[in-house]
C-alpha cells in the first residue's frame, strides 16, 4: 500500500512505497531529505469511523480505567 505524505520542506505531495515507511527519503521536487512517516493514515481513518469521543484510545483497558476513575469520583 503506497504511503501518501508531503515534503516538510516544499509541501509537495509525495507517494512513497510501503517499504519506505520510517526510512529517510529524498523529495523529488526540492531534494530535501526527511524521514518518511509510518502508516498512520489508516489509523486516522479508523478513528473517524466510530463517531464517538475518545475513540482513538478506546482500548478495553482504557475503558476499564475510565470506569474506575469515574466510580472513584462518585
Ligand atoms: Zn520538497
Amino acid at each position: 500500500m503506497p504511503i501518501k505524505t508531503r515534503c516538510p520542506d516544499c509541501r509537495a505531495p509525495i507517494t512513497l512505497a510501503d517499504a519506505e515507511a520510517g526510512e529517510t527519503v529524498t523529495c523529488p521536487g526540492c531534494y530535501a531529505t526527511f524521514t518518511a512517516p509510518k502508516r498512520v493514515v489508516a489509523a486516522a481513518h479508523r478513528a473517524g469511523v466510530g463517531g464517538q469521543s475518545g475513540g482513538v484510545n478506546a482500548s478495553p483497558l482504557a475503558m476499564v480505567e475510565a470506569g474506575i476513575r469515574r466510580a472513584a469520583n462518585g
